[in-house]
C-alpha cells in the first residue's frame, strides 16, 4: 500500500539533502528505492535507515558519478536487477558554488555544467532503456528557481538549471511522440535547508545566513526537504499521470 506502491525509483544524490528526503518519502509510500551518490557510505547509511523502517530489500545504495556514462550504464543495470525493474528516475544530484562571471574559473564552470546537465542527459538516456519495460514511468528533474530567474552571482548554476528545465520538456515530448507512457517534469525549489547551504552558512553563521535568505522569500522562511520530497512523491505517483513537460515551483512565492 501507499501512493507509490510497486514503483521502483532510482535517485541520484541520495546520500543527503533532497535526495535522501525523497528516498525516505517514496519508501514510506510503498516504493523500492535505489540511492546513488558519489558518497557511497552516505547512501548506504540512508538505505540502512530505510530498510530498518520498512523492511530489508526496500532500499539499495550504489556509488555513482553522474557525469560518467559507463558508470550510469553499469549502476542502472544493477539497480534494475536488485529492485526488479525501474519505473522512476529522480535526477537530483547537483552542485552550486560558482561565483561572478569575471572571476569564475573555466574549470569550475565546466564542472557545474557537467554535474547538473550531463547527469540529466545521461540518466534519462540510459534509464529509458529500462523504464520502457515498466510503464507507466516518471522522470523527475531537480532544476531550481535559479533555472527560471537569473541572479547575477552564479552564471554556471543559472545556465545549468535553465538547461535542466528545457531538457526536461524535451524528454517529455520525445516520450509522448514515441508513445511511451513515461512522463518528464522538473521541480524548482527556492532555498531549502540542506547541506548545499553549508558554504553560505559558514560565511555568516547558520542563523544569520538563513535569516538573510528568508527575507527574500514572500512566505518569510526557507523550505524544508520534505517540501520538495512531497513534490517528488506526487510526480512519481500515478496521481500526476496526465502531467508531462511541466514545472513545479516550490518556492514560498519567490517567483510570483
Ligand atoms: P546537497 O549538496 O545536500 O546534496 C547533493 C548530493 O549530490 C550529495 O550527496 C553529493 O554527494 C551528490 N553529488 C554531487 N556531485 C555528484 C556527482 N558527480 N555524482 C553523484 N552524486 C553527486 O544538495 P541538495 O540541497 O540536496 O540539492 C539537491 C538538488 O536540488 C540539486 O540539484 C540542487 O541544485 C537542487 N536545489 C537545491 C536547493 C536547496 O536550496 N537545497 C534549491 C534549488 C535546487
Amino acid at each position: 500500500t501507499g501512493r507509490v506502491a510497486g514503483k521502483k525509483a532510482f535517485i541520484t544524490g541520495g546520500a543527503q539533502g533532497l535526495g535522501a528526503a525523497a528516498g525516505r518519502m517514496l519508501a514510506k509510500e510503498g516504493a523500492k528505492v535505489a540511492l546513488a551518490d558519489l558518497n557511497l557510505a552516505g547512501a548506504q547509511a540512508v538505505a540502512a535507515e530505510i530498510n530498518a523502517a520498512h523492511g530489508a530489500g526496500t532500499a539499495f545504495a550504489y556509488q555513482l558519478d553522474v557525469t560518467q556514462e559507463d558508470q550510469w550504464i553499469e549502476v542502472l543495470e544493477k539497480a534494475a536487477s536488485d529492485m526488479g525493474g525501474l519505473s522512476v528516475l529522480v535526477n537530483n544530484a547537483g552542485i552550486g558554488g560558482d561565483g561572478p562571471i569575471e572571476s569564475l574559473d573555466f574549470g569550475l564552470w565546466k564542472k557545474v555544467m557537467s554535474v547538473n546537465v550531463d547527469s540529466v542527459f545521461l540518466g534519462a538516456k540510459h534509464a529509458l532503456t529500462h523504464m520502457r519495460a515498466h510503464q507507466p514511468g516518471s522522470i523527475i528533474n531537480l532544476s531550481s528557481i535559479a533555472g527560471l530567474i537569473a541572479n547575477g552571482n552564479s552564471p554556471a548554476y543559472n545556465a545549468s538549471k535553465a538547461a535542466v528545465w528545457l531538457l526536461s520538456k524535451n524528454i517529455a515530448l520525445y516520450c509522448a511522440k514515441m508513445k511511451l507512457d513515461i512522463r518528464s517534469n522538473s521541480i524548482h525549489p527556492t532555498f531549502i535547508d540542506t547541506p548545499i547551504l553549508d558554504g553560505f552558512s559558514a560565511r555568516f553563521g547558520k542563523e544569520e545566513a538563513f535569516a538573510k535568505l528568508a527575507r527574500q522569500v514572500p512566505m518569510g522562511r526557507i523550505g524544508e526537504p520534505n517540501d520538495i520530497a512531497n513534490a517528488v512523491l506526487y510526480l512519481a505517483s500515478d496521481e500526476s499521470k496526465f502531467m508531462t513537460g511541466a514545472e513545479i515551483k516550490v518556492d514560498g512565492g519567490i517567483s510570483a
